[in-house]
């Protein structure tokens, strides 16, 4: 295999036998060339690596007409140093998305980065004439908007439908 003298074919070769594209014989004969081949082998771990994080997100997203809806897959926890936190803080990488309604029922704990994200957020959303509106904080979360008065400023719901029925009333 004259794998390393042409960096985009090599590219492409990966690209297919990791979405399972190849037939029989050259997957083995890729396979053979990269158990050998260090350059290879940590190039399609870091591949992997890349889509299984893909794969698992925490953080889906949804669209209603033109709010963005964010729910967490799992139970999460917006904390310093939290994946979930990182998504969240990535969460908007269309410039278009300016109505946001993040559903808080699965988050658990929030903390000072998590309430600075938030906050982030919502001045963000702000300048580009949108919102950020919550749905259905858990106990302790709701207690710690009250105790901070981040209920003064972030407005937040009962369920997703309140929060986008609200949208289409301004
Ligand atoms: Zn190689």
């Amino acid at each position: 295999m004259k794998l390393h003298e042409d960096p985009l074919a090599r590219e492409l070769l990966i690209a297919a036998y990791l979405q399972r594209r190849l037939d029989e014989e050259a997957a083995e004969a890729f396979e053979s060339h990269y158990l050998g081949c260090d350059r290879c082998f940590e190039e399609l771990e870091a591949a992997e690596l890349l889509a299984a994080a893909l794969r698992d997100r925490k953080l889906r997203r949804d669209q209603s007409a033109d709010v963005l809806l964010l729910r967490f897959a799992d139970p999460a926890e917006l904390i310093f140093g939290s994946r979930e936190l990182a998504e969240l803080a990535g969460c908007l990488a269309e410039p278009r998305d300016s109505k946001v309604v993040l559903d808080l029922s699965r988050v658990s704990r929030i903390d000072s980065s998590g309430l600075g994200e938030l906050m982030r957020l919502h001045a963000h959303l702000l300048r580009a004439s949108g919102a950020l509106k919550l749905v259905s904080p858990s106990a302790p979360v709701a207690r710690l908007f009250r105790v901070t008065h981040i209920d003064s400023i972030l407005d937040t719901y009962e369920n997703e439908n309140a929060a986008l029925d609200s949208f289409a009333l301004r």
